[in-house]
């Protein structure tokens, strides 16, 4: 007997909505056209075309992480993949592991630390806040970590840990090595992997560098690559192992058949970062959050977190009195078509401002979406000066 085929499938064209919904939630994000395009190929992984392209992907990338480092790797997977290829490398059973614990990515760096049986000490920051540089000292004095890790920008709760440049300057004078999850900040906002001293430095596609979902890099240290190299124990994940996968993106040879298709739509997205560079790149989003932000405010809602810890790649909003996120959330995507995120813990909304979400007609659009919702939804807020104060701030 054969299973018999579903008689129930309807196509694509049947569930997807006839116009998109603008995606400004905590990821994934808009990608460009050229992204999408690049996206739709499929060419052999191993001939020269492709060679080619990862050349150009490694060069593009040294320059978007800040390092002259020979060891950025692609993975194909998520962000979380890249952050366990980080993490199985570098910890071996036994080590001592500082994590720096400010919400629900950070916390699942430590949990993978602690399932490569690491010996795990969690420093809990209030929920909130960023990390405070003397207590990470006086931790890192105490417990000798031979690892670190911390990221740069909790999607989460929409926490930035400022201090990471100080973070890492502390861990180099302790021979410490320090993982840093930067999966929605990269390309947003200034991290100088060289000059910091991180030796890991995690991202995903589908956050800061408006890729597709499911291929992601991660750029280890010199230090950290000898590290690696010097280990004599085997490690139980083949697809994560860095030696490995080094085959592939430095010695045009087979690890597994690589996600052709995402590492093409990543170059377009590269690309298109070198071109606006580094700097015209932090700007806008700066320039675009702090708007947003400061419509926010005028509409008469509040943010969750202080501006000293506050991230600007997402921006955490506190539901107001008499509804719910849930309900904020279904009627900006049913009536305006603007998708936003709730959250895994605090009761706050969160709107993203990493990469293509950070352009102005897609802010306009998400202030009176937002507004005009939780109006309908009884709660008084005043739209008009909303709208007004993010042409304001936009013009300066
Ligand atoms: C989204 C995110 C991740 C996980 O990425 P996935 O692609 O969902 O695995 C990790 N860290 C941060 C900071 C993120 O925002």
């Amino acid at each position: 007997m054969f299973v018999k085929a579903p008689t129930d499938i309807v196509s694509l064209d049947n569930i997807l909505p006839e116009e998109p919904l603008l995606m400004m939630g905590a990821g994934p994000v808009p990608i460009p056209a050229r992204v999408a395009a690049a996206n739709s190929i499929v060419i052999n992984h191993l001939g020269d075309t492709m060679s080619q392209i990862i050349e150009q992907v490694k060069s593009m990338s040294r320059y978007v992480f800040q390092t002259e480092s020979r060891h950025i790797l692609g993975v194909a997977g998520p962000g979380s993949a890249a952050m366990e290829m980080a993490v199985v490398n570098l910890v071996a059973p036994g080590d001592t592991v500082l994590s720096i614990c400010n919400g629900f990515f950070s916390h699942r760096l430590s949990e993978m630390a602690e399932r490569t049986e690491a010996k795990v000490i969690r420093f809990e920051v209030e929920d909130g806040f960023c990390a405070d540089v003397e207590q990470v000292a006086q931790l890192i004095a105490q417990h000798k970590p031979k690892v670190l890790t911390i990221v740069q920008g909790e999607t989460s709760n929409t926490v930035y840990n400022r201090h990471l440049p100080a973070i890492c300057k502390l861990a180099k004078a302790h021979d410490c090595l320090v993982i840093t999850d930067a999966v929605c900040t990269l390309s947003t906002m200034p991290l100088a992997m060289d000059e910091w001293g991180v030796d890991a430095v995690i991202t995903g596609g589908q956050k800061g560098l408006s890729s597709i979902p499911g291929v992601s890099l991660v750029a280890f240290s010199e230090q950290a690559w000898s590290l690696i190299e010097s280990r004599k124990d085997t490690l139980r994940h083949w697809c994560l192992d860095a030696r490995l996968a080094d085959q592939f993106w430095y010695k045009k040879s087979y690890h597994y058949t690589a996600p052709v298709s995402g590492i093409l739509a990543m170059h377009e997205a590269l690309r298109l970062i070198c071109s606006e560079t580094l700097q015209g790149r932090f700007e806008r989003h700066e320039r675009c959050s702090l708007a947003l932000q400061g419509a926010i405010e005028a509409l008469g809602m509040s943010l969750y977190v202080e501006p000293d810890s506050r991230l600007n790649s997402v921006v955490g909003i506190n539901v107001p009195n008499g509804t719910t996120g849930p309900e904020i959330l279904a009627l900006m995507s049913a009536k305006h078509r603007v998708e936003i995120s709730g959250s895994f813990g605090p009761n706050i909304i969160r709107i993203g401002q990493m990469g293509e979400q950070c352009r102005t007609h897609h802010l306009f659009r998400t202030v009176h979406a937002l507004g005009s919702s939780v109006k309908e939804l009884g709660v008084n807020v005043d739209l008009p000066a909303g709208v007004a104060e993010l042409e304001k701030r936009l013009q300066k």
